[in-house]
């Protein structure tokens, strides 16, 4: 039994190298400047491979706040 459900809420990635179902990784980072990254991706627990779903940073300065948001298409 492989792929019976269609299942569109959770997708699952599957990795190009060894077929192995991909996790879902959310990684924020601070910069010095206020600046914070946030990065979405499916990563292969076997050998590291990984997908890039989606990039968010946001920029604060002075009282404006600017949200760019990449959204990498599968
Ligand atoms: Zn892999």
């Amino acid at each position: 039994m492989s792929s019976s459900g269609k299942n569109f809420e959770e997708r699952v990635f599957m990795c190009k190298k060894d077929g192995k179902p991909m996790y879902f990784v959310e990684e924020t980072e601070k910069m010095s400047n206020g600046q914070r990254r946030s990065v979405f991706y499916y990563r292969c627990p076997i050998c590291g491979y990984r997908i890039e779903v989606e990039q968010v940073v946001i920029n604060v300065s002075n009282d404006n706040i600017v949200v760019k948001r990449r959204i990498r298409k599968k």
